[in-house]
This record gives structure tokens, C-alpha cells and sequence, in this order.
């Protein structure tokens, strides 16, 4: 009898179950053991060394391998740990093409930590193939790219990328952060491996720092197996618990989060203090066709430009319900100056060139009620436009 595959909603909510089949728990239990006893000489029960496979863990990165269409999962004690045991693929004199609109933590782990063994990367616009084609050198082994990117949103068409890299032999790697497999997928769109800062949308409460891989293939995920292990930059058992927990409501949360940005950053477009919204939901985004065929649903955050710099001090200063604060992907929502927090470690020139500038505020927006945060976010602005054209501020 055929049996019809389950929706991902169900999938999600269904994380770990069924799976403990001593006392049938609903939820399966963090086990704390560092070590499994062997049967005997030549057996194990599959567990030997907590670095190298632990049951928690390991029902974790089997969901994930599963939801993002891959081969292998892992669990990472936070995003920059799977970026590290990712990158580690590369060595001496290899090159990589990177997304330039990254998140702020990468650049600093290539630039900083990567060029000390010989890697090398060249910041493109990977939404520009001709770009890509110009920045490929006999050495490069793979394209790294985040769409949409941080903070500013742009999309990168991951089919076009993926078929352009594998004509060339080389890698795609996806930071799927900011859709997670509920919206979008870039595995089943050509990608290798998949990269997620975990402690983002997937554990969703602000509580949990963690980083997930997915892989494609059986030679990947070996040789990424092999790296996890060796690095041991891995996620405890307790904290592979919070995530899944965190993770059985991920559906309902990207809906929200998803309305709830379409609604604020739609109010923003009107508000006089407001010179631009960048949000792939909105029509007059330039990403919007692509995105809206390679992903599902549209992440909860996004960026504004406001008309002057002097407003960004008092709107931070006046939001309430709004938390000043640096991350993403959480029920409580959050507002972020990437100019002096996620992206202070960027070069200005870098920065500036692509748009992070002293004017832009990211919004990671939660769940609350959608007229809430609308409220806080107008009594803010008006607020900070008050100071500025009142003379209070110079
Ligand atoms: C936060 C973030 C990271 C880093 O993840 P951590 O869990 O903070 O280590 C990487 N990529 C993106 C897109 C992020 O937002």
C-alpha cells in the first residue's frame, strides 16, 4: 500500500516522536551520556563517543536532513561552528565566490580566520551571473550564498547558481537561515550543502544558540561527517532538545512571522520618516518574481531606510513593545543598527557600497499582534522626527 508522504507541517510537529520505543514518550529525551557501553568486542549499538553520534542529537539532524531534502545532518553548537566545520572543506589555495550582502560573522570567519589557511574569497552579487563567470578562477571550489541576504534582502535565483556552479564543477552552499525548509528548500533546487545559524527562525524562541548542515550525497556527507566529528564543534544533548521543541512550531510561527512583516513593512512604505523598505514580499521588491517562484513563503524580517540619520538614536530609544537588540528569527521582535552590530566588521567601503549605511534598521518582527507593533513602531518615529525637527537633537 502506497503511503502518501507527510506535509511538512505534520512533519515538524512530529519531531522525535514514535522514535522511543522503551516507554513511548511523546517527545524523545535528551540523553546526557557522553559514553555507550559495548555489547562486546567488535559491537556497538551505534552510539560510541558523544562527539561522534548521540541519540539526542541525532534524531535532530535526521529531521533536518529529511526536511531539507538532504543525505546527512548536523548539529553545530551555533551557526558560525557549521560555517567553520563547512569551510574546513577548503584548504591552501582554494577560492570561493561569496553572496556581498553576508552576514557580518562569515566575512570576519573567511576574511579573518579562513585566510590564514589559504582560502580566499571574492564578493560578488551572485545574482549576477556574468559577475560569477568574471570572479571564477582555476582555484575556486564553490559558491557560498545567502538569499535572501542580510540586511538588505537580495535575492539570488539559487537554481541559476547551482546549474551555472555544477557545469563548472563546483560547490553550492546555501545559508537558509532566514526561510528555513518551511519556505524554501535550496537542496532540491541544485545546492550541496545547507547551512543554517539554527538559533535563528528553526529554534525560534531567542533561547537557543545552535547551527544545523545539510548535505547532499553520499561522498559529502561522509567527508562532512568526518568534520563534524574531528572539529567537534557539536550541539549538546540539552540544547538539541530546545531545538527541537522549538522547532514542532516552526509552521506556525513563519505564517505569522511572515503576515506579520507584510503588514508592518507595508506601514512603513507610508511613514513620512521612511525612505525605503526592503522586503522580498512586497511587489515592488526586485527579487520578488524569483523568490516568489524558488521559495514558498517570505521570511519575518527586513530593513527601512529612514530619511535622516539623526532619527536612528531617539526611534531606538523611543520603541518599547520593540526590544534594541542584535538577532533574529524570534517571537519577541527585535530591532537591529547592522551598521555598528552585525555588520561593524565589515570595511566601510564595503558596507556603504552595498547599502549598509548609518540610515538602515533591520526589524526581525515576531509574533505579537500586528497593530501592536505598528503603534510602537509610529509613536517612535514620530518620536525621533519630533527631536530632530523640534532642534532637541543636533
Ligand atoms: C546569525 C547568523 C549566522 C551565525 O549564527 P550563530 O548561531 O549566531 O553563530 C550565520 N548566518 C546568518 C544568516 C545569521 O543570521
Amino acid at each position: 500500500m502506497d503511503k502518501k508522504p507527510l506535509n511538512i507541517e505534520s512533519r515538524l510537529a512530529q519531531i522525535g516522536s514514535v522514535q522511543e520505543p522503551v516507554t513511548g514518550a511523546i517527545n524523545f529525551p535528551i540523553y546526557q551520556a557522553t559514553a555507550f557501553r559495548h555489547p562486546k568486542l567488535g559491537q556497538s549499538t551505534g552510539f560510541d563517543y558523544i562527539r561522534t553520534k548521540s541519540p539526542t542529537r541525532q534524531v535532530l539532524e535526521d529531521a533536518c536532513a529529511e526536511l531539507e531534502s538532504g543525505d546527512a545532518g548536523f548539529a553545530c553548537s551555533s551557526g558560525m561552528a557549521a560555517l567553520q566545520t563547512v569551510f574546513a572543506l577548503f584548504g591552501q589555495g582554494d577560492h570561493l565566490i561569496v553572496s556581498l550582502d553576508l552576514y557580518g560573522g562569515t566575512y570576519r570567519l573567511l576574511e579573518r580566520i579562513m585566510s590564514k589557511f589559504g582560502v580566499t574569497a571574492t564578493y560578488v552579487d551572485t545574482n549576477d551571473l556574468d559577475a560569477l563567470e568574471q570572479s571564477r578562477q582555476p582555484n575556486t571550489k564553490a559558491v557560498f550564498i545567502e538569499t535572501p541576504t542580510n540586511p538588505l534582502m537580495m535575492i539570488t535565483d539559487i537554481e541559476a547558481v547551482c546549474t551555472w556552479a555544477s557545469r563548472h564543477q563546483l560547490l553550492t552552499i546555501v545559508d537558509n537561515t532566514l526561510l528555513t525548509p518551511y519556505f524554501q528548500r535550496p537542496i532540491e533546487l541544485g545546492a550541496d550543502i545547507v547551512v543554517h545559524s539554527a538559533t535563528k527562525y528553526l529554534g525560534g524562541h531567542n533561547d537557543v544558540l545552535a547551527g544545523l548542515i545539510v548535505t547532499k550525497g553520499k561522498e559529502l556527507s561522509e567527508e562532512m561527517a568526518f568534520l563534524h566529528n574531528s572539529i567537534g564543534a557539536v550541539l549538546s544533548p540539552s540544547d538539541s532538545y530546545q531545538l527541537m521543541r522549538g522547532m514542532k512550531t516552526l509552521a506556525l510561527r513563519m505564517e505569522r512571522h511572515q503576515s506579520n512583516a507584510t503588514t508592518v513593512a507595508t506601514f512603513l512604505q507610508g511613514h513620512p520618516a521612511v525612505e525605503e523598505v526592503f522586503y522580498p514580499g512586497l511587489p515592488e521588491h526586485p527579487g520578488y518574481d524569483i523568490q516568489s517562484r524558488q521559495s514558498s513563503g517570505n521570511t519575518g524580517i527586513f530593513s527601512f531606510k529612514v530619511k535622516d540619520a539623526r532619527y536612528v538614536e531617539p526611534v531606538l530609544r523611543h520603541i518599547r513593545l520593540i526590544a534594541f537588540a542584535e538577532s533574529l528569527g524570534g517571537v519577541e521582535s527585535l530591532m537591529t543598527y547592522p551598521a555598528v552590530q552585525t555588520h561593524a566588521d565589515i570595511p566601510v567601503e564595503i558596507r556603504e557600497a552595498v547599502g549598509v549605511d548609518d540610515r538602515l534598521l533591520r526589524f526581525s518582527v515576531g509574533i505579537e499582534f500586528a497593530e501592536d507593533l505598528i503603534a510602537d513602531l509610529d509613536q517612535a518615529l514620530n518620536a525621533a522626527m519630533a527631536e530632530v525637527e523640534g532642534g532637541e537633537l543636533r
